[in-house]
């Protein structure tokens, strides 16, 4: 694998989420004042002639609606041409001037115009009653607009001519332009100000995370994650509490693993040794006191090796260095001839056996597993039967699979511990010599049973005994 190069402290803080958010933030409020600026240069324009057509169409209206009432004066039209600042000539049908306005501090493009282009005009307003004219110039100061009318009362009575240049556009630009920069000045210093503090806000309870983590990596157990901000970090830091915890639980659990395999370890090794001095020492000689103290040799030389054994197991399986080798058999066989070697316990102890398997039920499994389980779930059984003393294996057929399961009638399981049995180590209580058992048994059985992809559980009750339970799949 490639390690990532080391970043300098520059890219290091480039691909910070602070800096990551700031920049996005400071694109989006650019973007804003760019597109505030490209619609304001678009949109005045197009927005400025269109109310200067209105104008022209008012002006219009009113001076034709005065005409037909008789009650136009040139004094009215004066009034109307300064205060719309437009240029007007209104002519008689032949063409004759009987009023004139210039409100241009240079010629109108109507007072400029010879009397052929007047003439001009006027035949265009004769064909299409309203004759309009935009764009006149090349830019806003030069820009003109014309608009030519025939009035008709009947037959063309006479011809308004209106001309108004762009010229007051200007003006009004240079003013929203004033005022737009003002904006986009705040604006920006605003929204650098907002987006500095939105990226304190997210990257904080980060970095808080961050710095805990930390800690809990050099193994500092009672760090507590503090995602206060937001929900995510909120939720990031009740996951990285939630891993914490477990990290805790399974070194305590390792912890107390490694104090009771020594203390299971020693206790043989002391034992073994101090029966083999005896036996040097004194009971050598004496067959019946030597056969005693070799029996318990022997008897503490299983314990060790089960010890051993079981910790192999479920190294390898855990690591998944040991495969399945699956065969068909039938597991009821199988039951029944481990059953067989309890028969012992039951003579010897007084246990209780009640077997209740359907006969010829055909699994496909590995047998060898299959086997440690049953002996582990009945050793169970066995170590933790209380006075009951009485173990029932039954497999019955369900619609999902046949269930085995493997009842005891001891102090049961209380509801607290029953998720924690199956853990790696987890003893309920604390090693005591005469329980049999290394805490490893059930992590084993869960191993297995997760293998083959058996469901598997335990119903309990304390004070009545419980139940474990696999499912087999037949076929
Ligand atoms: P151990 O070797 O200690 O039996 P296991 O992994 O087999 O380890 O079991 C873990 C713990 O679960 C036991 O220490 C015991 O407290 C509890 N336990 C397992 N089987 C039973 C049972 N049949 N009845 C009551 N408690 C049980």
């Amino acid at each position: 694998m490639q390690e990532d190069k080391p970043r300098t402290g520059l890219r290091r803080a480039m691909h910070s989420v602070r800096f990551t958010v700031w920049i996005y933030f400071a694109i989006f409020i650019v973007s804003i004042v760019i597109l505030m600026w490209i619609t304001f240069i678009a949109t005045l324009e197009s927005n400025y002639r269109k109310r200067r057509n209105e104008d022209i169409d008012t002006v219009s209206e009113y001076i034709v609606s005065q005409i037909s009432a008789g009650s136009l004066t040139g004094k009215r039209l004066y009034d109307l041409a300064y205060s719309y600042d437009m240029c007007l000539i209104l002519q008689d049908r032949y063409g004759l001037t009987l009023y004139s306005y210039d409100v241009s501090p240079e010629h109108c493009l109507i007072h400029g115009a010879s009397a052929a282009e007047l003439a001009e005009y006027r035949r265009l307003a004769d064909e299409n009653g309203i004759y309009r004219k935009e764009n006149l110039g090349t830019d806003l100061i030069t820009d003109n607009m014309l608009y030519v009318r025939s009035i008709k009362q009947g037959s063309t009575i006479g011809y308004l001519m209106i001309n108004t240049s762009m010229e007051p556009l200007e003006s009004t630009v240079g003013m929203i332009r004033a005022q737009l920069m003002q904006i986009t000045i705040a604006m920006l210093i605003l929204g650098f100000g907002i987006s500095i503090f939105l990226s304190q806000l997210i990257s904080t309870p980060i970095q808080r995370i961050t710095l805990s983590a930390r800690k809990l990596g050099q193994g500092d157990h009672n760090v507590v994650f503090n995602g206060k901000g937001y929900n995510e970090t909120e939720q990031l830091a009740q996951t990285l509490n939630f891993a914490s915890e477990e990290i805790t639980k399974i070194d305590t659990m390792r912890r107390d693993l490694m104090a009771n395999i020594s203390h299971d370890l020693r206790t043989p090794l002391t034992m073994v040794k101090a029966y083999a001095e005896m036996i040097r020492d004194l009971s050598g000689d004496d067959p019946v006191k030597r056969d005693e103290h070799l029996g318990i040799i022997i008897e503490e030389s299983d314990r060790l090796a089960a010890l051993v054994n079981d910790i192999l197991d479920l190294t390898k399986l855990e690591n998944g260095a040991e495969g399945l080798s699956l065969e068909e058999f039938d597991f009821s066989e199988r039951i029944r001839s481990i059953m067989s070697r309890y028969t012992i316990l039951a003579e010897r102890d007084g246990y209780h056996f009640y077997v209740s398997v359907p006969e010829h039920t055909i699994i496909k499994a590995d047998p060898i597993k299959f086997d440690q389980v049953i002996y582990n779930l009945i050793n169970n059984a066995v170590n933790y039967s209380g006075e009951g003393k009485e173990i029932y294996v039954t497999a019955v057929k369900q619609e999902q699979g046949t269930e085995i399961a493997i009842t005891d009638t001891g102090p049961g399981i209380s509801k607290e511990l029953l998720p924690l049995i199956f853990d790696r180590y987890y003893r309920a209580e604390k090693s005591k010599r005469e329980v049999i058992g290394t805490g490893l048994g059930l992590s084993i059985v869960k191993q297995i049973l997760i293998m083959h992809g058996y469901e598997f559980g335990v119903r309990s009750e304390e004070g009545t005994g419980s139940t474990f339970w696999f499912r087999v799949k037949e076929g």
